[in-house]
């Protein structure tokens, strides 16, 4: 039976004082909810709580872990069994290779949009200079990977919450990547501007399936309203006075949504250029230009 996070409590307690390799035990134990996820989420909110490399932890199971340790972790591991996002624990996740801080204001970026990233980039392949504009960037993760790999790129991104452009901001700096931050409702704050490549991962979720491990994500990243299409719907609009010549926009989808998302796009003069499936075999992106079929 999975062990509630009061009883990890007291077994790391009793366990005092401790070897990593009882802690590591202890802890395992206490986020068996977790799964497969148990072991690696053990160790990486004991290195979080030590300070200590997981290679470190690996290497010395006998070294003793400071009673101040124990109980930082004792707190992780309350929050991560309660549902919280591990990113969210730790502060950081990676990203197309970088390391981006992240918090509770932010969507926690997921290794799919990782496409996204992929479509832009071949997008911007043929052009110099390209401008790109993300479009609830949230931690800046799309923005920042694409002007990763095109330092030539003219990035901007734009999000409606101030807290989660702080936390784009922050990584930027830490990156040395030069982005203009815009805090922004969809295109509000890039009137009478035109972008070669407009990317945007909005919120598609139903409504009524933000639920469980979801809800300790900010809603308005999620939730896409009753049919998760409620964002497309403002994109599609607003997004052809924002695109030059030639222009794509880029947009992730929930797996179930391509058809709907197509129709939609076609109904408001869109075409789809290409459709990407991720690499799970889900269907995730579509990019689109204007025009007809
Ligand atoms: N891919 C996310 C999920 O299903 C949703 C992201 C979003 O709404 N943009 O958890």
């Amino acid at each position: 039976m999975a062990m509630t996070a009061e009883h990890a409590v007291d077994a790391l307690a009793a366990t005092q004082p401790a070897t990593t390799a009882a802690v590591l035990a202890a802890a395992r134990r206490a986020l068996a909810v977790l799964g497969d996820a148990a072991a690696l989420d053990a160790e990486l909110l004991l290195a979080a709580a030590t300070g200590r490399t997981r290679a470190s932890l690996l290497a010395f199971p006998e070294r003793g872990v400071p009673a101040v340790a124990v109980r930082a972790l004792e707190a992780l591991i309350a929050r991560r069994a309660g549902g919280e996002p591990l990113a969210y624990l730790l502060g950081v996740r990676e990203f197309f290779s970088l390391d981006l801080e992240v918090n509770a204001s932010v969507l926690v970026p997921r290794p799919e949009t990782e496409l996204l990233v992929e479509a832009a980039l071949a997008r911007c392949a043929r052009l110099v200079q390209p401008a790109v504009l993300d479009v609830g960037t949230g931690s800046g993760a799309i923005a920042l990977a694409v002007k990763s790999e095109r330092r030539d790129a003219q990035v901007t991104g734009v999000d409606t919450s101030a807290a989660a452009l702080a936390v784009a901001r922050r990584n930027a700096v830490r990156l040395g990547l030069a982005i203009r931050w815009l805090e922004s409702t969809w295109f509000s704050a890039v009137a009478g501007e035109a972008f070669d490549v407009i990317i945007s991962n909005p919120p598609y979720v139903h409504s009524a399936d933000v639920v469980g491990a979801l809800v300790h994500e900010p809603r308005q990243a999620l939730d896409g309203g009753p049919d998760g299409l409620d964002a497309y719907r403002e994109l599609l609009r607003d997004a052809p006075a924002h695109l030059r010549a030639g222009g794509a926009l880029l947009l992730e989808h929930g797996a179930d949504q391509r058809d709907a998302l197509a129709a939609l796009a076609a109904a408001t003069g869109w075409r789809v250029v290409r459709a990407l499936d991720d690499l799970a075999g889900r269907a995730r992106v579509l990019e689109l230009e204007r025009g007809i079929a």
